[in-house]
């Protein structure tokens, strides 16, 4: 199942090039789930209400999804984690820089992930605005996970029950000797689409294309199997230091051919099993 969050905070289950609306499901979903605790109510409600999705779409008539605004998928994760250098030639690239301040090239094991603010989240039909554009910013298109089982110390072998769907993602960084956290937290700057797609339409998740272009150039094309901490082996670190909740983001990592972006440019990410997003970029502005 594809589903996707679209408009004005709509619900929809995505069937081709369809959109099918189940808001009506969203909003009882929002309305049982208690306020207290940290999972995002709709990704904790799916393994219950998955089937009724799928019927309720199936008795509306869709709309083309290319008519609607793609939001994020998840409304309200507890939080957006997200791994460093977790592709081998990523880091020799960044190694190599001397137009930037590369402060932090250590293994991921050494580095661990690192937290991204949930406010920088957004869908792939918000425009990115560029915050300092006389300093370098730079796209990592990621292959991004979306948690859908609580859980803390998840064993490798149950690390996959623990996943409700994939996406791709841009884990948007601002390049300097600031920490991680406050160079990647922007507004707008975690975009994640173009809808999740559940573990039964993904296969293998160690090998997963994952490809960006800019202004219909490519950049980075690789593969989940170049991960350096593969996807089960990403949420057992994450989990071995905190809980992790239904709609929690978690971002796998970057390959090589990051480059800078300027407003006006226009990013796509792709990734065959998942779909694709394009994403604008424009100039930040004091009213947001
Ligand atoms: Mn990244």
């Amino acid at each position: 199942m594809r589903l996707c969050r679209y408009d004005d905070d709509r619900l929809g289950v995505v069937v081709g090039d369809k959109v099918h609306d189940v808001t009506d499901a969203q909003t009882e979903i929002r309305a049982a789930a208690p306020y207290a605790g940290w999972a995002d109510a709709v990704i904790a409600a799916l393994p219950q209400w998955r089937s009724r999705l799928e019927d309720m779409a199936g008795r509306t008539l869709g709309k083309p999804v290319s008519s609607v605004k793609l939001l994020s998928p998840v409304a309200r994760p507890s939080k957006l984690v997200a791994a460093p250098v977790n592709y081998k030639k990523h880091i020799e690239e960044m190694k190599r820089r001397t137009d930037v301040v590369v402060n932090n090239t250590a293994s991921i094991g050494d580095a661990g992930m690192f937290l991204k603010a949930n406010s920088s989240l957004i869908g792939p039909s918000a425009t990115i605005p560029v915050r300092f554009p006389e300093r370098t910013t730079e796209h990592e298109a990621e292959i991004v996970l979306i948690i859908g089982k609580q859980g803390s110390d998840i064993t490798r072998a149950a690390a996959l029950d623990h996943i409700a769907g994939y996406c791709v993602g841009l884990d948007m960084t601002v390049r300097g000797s600031e920490d991680r956290s406050f160079r990647k937290s922007m507004d707008g700057y975690s975009v994640v689409g173009p809808w999740l797609v559940t573990p039964d339409e993904i296969g293998d998740p160690d090998q997963l294309p994952i490809r960006l272009e800019v202004n219909g150039v490519e950049k980075q094309n690789s593969n989940t199997r170049d991960l350096i901490f593969d996807i089960r082996q990403l949420i057992v670190f994450a989990s071995s230091f905190y809980t992790l909740y239904p709609g929690d983001v978690l971002f796998t990592g970057t390959p090589e051919g990051v480059g800078r972006i300027k407003a006006g440019d226009v990013i796509r990410v792709m990734s065959d099993p998942i779909g694709e997003m394009s994403v604008n970029v424009g100039a930040h502005t004091a009213e947001g």
